[in-house]
């Protein structure tokens, strides 16, 4: 499917009278709309919750935004908790799934009433003695060997350094229990961006067996199944977009099956999604500042990998849309480069695009979620500004660039920078 924007050349240089590119934009209308229909496909559960993974897109007016479409959010450290209590979500409508997880981060969770997932049957003391065992309390689960959907190999949960064993979740869930815990929830995250709309059936099928068998073993009352991320995004043009009506008429079937009839048709069914809810309503806009040709032709822009690591960290494909020359013929073959001293730091390399001219504003695809995010500093770059595109067309920003006086704000016990004032 050809891939289009959610802006036009003329909002762009609209917005860049204000605010100059680089900066990733968001489209409110898209948001809203995809967090209605995930609410709407999975109904059929009564206690059905979205915990938006904030590590996705930290950004409080688009949390705000989750917030009012009745999502919760899923925290994974110390700062996302507290950008939650702070933005007013109540500690049911906060999960904390993390690992590897500092003592205060656990003591702020408790604090904030946060449920907590917890990643290693190690922590079920650990929490004990930090702050005592609640009475609803989740555990993560990593059943090892391969994933497959069918015949096809997803990923390897033997290699994740995540979740308790088979084994630790009965003894987890038991000593949990002798600790006070009355209400269980059980996770897990099995493979990331599948495209594919058997990834959640198959994924709650083998969750809600294995809770079946756990209430036998332990007669834990299990409260809620959460069905985590991995949830994709079709990145390429190529690819068909994932139908979340089909994913959640398949876990209300899987649901029926072996819930139903084992008397747990109670259990509410959680999410944790992260790139399938903002993935395709962000975009990372940048301007064309330097083209040179050498043995290959480039064009270097005013972003970098600083402000969208994936293509660099994973090879990941980012579309790109030259804005203005949507309908013109492809016929060049350019690497979109950033300017980092780093050979990676290529938001595509050999892609056919229209001619590109120097100050031509560049449309770089679905950077909704661990875009901005996963943001960095290397070569004193800075991170860029985020804007809202509002469901009447009109724009806000929603974060600030960073200044230099924010790079240096790590030295303010130094006097050497105190002159710099952007
Ligand atoms: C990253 C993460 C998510 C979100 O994953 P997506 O692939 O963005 O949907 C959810 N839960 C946990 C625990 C995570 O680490």
């Amino acid at each position: 499917m050809k891939k289009t924007p959610f802006v036009t050349l003329q909002q762009v240089n609209e917005i860049c009278r204000q605010y100059p590119t680089p900066f990733h934009i968001y489209d409110e209308k898209g948001i809203r709309e995809n967090a209605r229909a995930l609410k709407k496909a999975f109904s059929w559960n009564k206690g059905y919750r979205e915990y938006f993974a904030v590590k996705a897109t930290p950004n409080p007016f688009l949390l705000k935004i989750f917030q009012e479409e009745g999502c919760g959010v899923d925290c994974s450290s110390y700062t996302e908790l507290l950008m939650a209590d702070a933005l007013g979500f109540s500690g049911e409508n906060i999960m904390f799934s993390s690992n590897a997880t500092p003592e205060k981060d656990f003591l702020l969770a408790h604090k904030i009433h946060a449920t907590i997932n917890l990643d290693d049957f190690s922590d079920i003391e650990t929490l004990d003695r930090l702050a005592g065992i609640p009475e609803t309390i989740s555990c993560r689960y990593n059943p090892g060997g391969s994933f497959t959907i069918g015949n096809s190999i997803m990923d390897f949960p033997a290699n994740a350094k995540y979740g308790f064993t088979r084994k630790q979740l009965t003894a987890g869930y038991k000593l949990l229990m002798e600790k006070g815990a009355k209400h269980f929830g059980l996770h897990a995250f099995l493979a990331s961006n599948t495209i594919a709309n058997e990834y959640y059936p198959t994924l709650a099928k083998i969750l809600f067996q294995t809770a079946v068998e756990l209430h036998q073993e332990t007669g834990a009352h299990i409260a809620f199944i959460n069905l985590s991320g991995g949830v994709g995004i079709p990145y390429k043009p190529d690819q068909q977009k994932n139908d979340i009506f089909a994913i959640g008429e398949g876990v209300r079937k899987a649901f029926e099956e072996i819930l139903v009839p084992a008397g747990m048709g109670d259990v509410a069914i959680y999410t944790e999604l992260g790139r399938f809810m903002t993935g395709p309503y962000g975009g990372l806009v940048a301007t064309a500042i330097h083209e040179k040709k050498i043995y290959k032709d480039y064009i270097g822009l005013d972003a970098c990998a600083a402000n969208l690591m994936r293509p660099a960290m994973y090879g990941a494909y980012h579309h790109i849309t030259v804005l203005g020359k949507e309908n013109a013929p492809a016929d060049h073959v350019y690497d979109i480069t950033g300017g980092l001293c780093e050979n990676n730091d290529k938001f595509a390399v050999d892609r056919e695009l229209p001619e590109i001219q120097l100050g031509d504003r560049i449309f770089i695809h679905d950077t909704g979620a661990h875009g901005f995010s996963m943001g960095y500093n290397y070569n004193g770059k800075l991170r860029s500004a985020e804007i809202l595109l509002k469901e009447d067309g009109s724009f806000q920003l929603i974060r600030r660039a960073e200044t230099p006086a924010d790079y240096f704000a790590t030295f303010d016990f130094t006097d050497f920078f105190k002159n710099i004032k952007n």
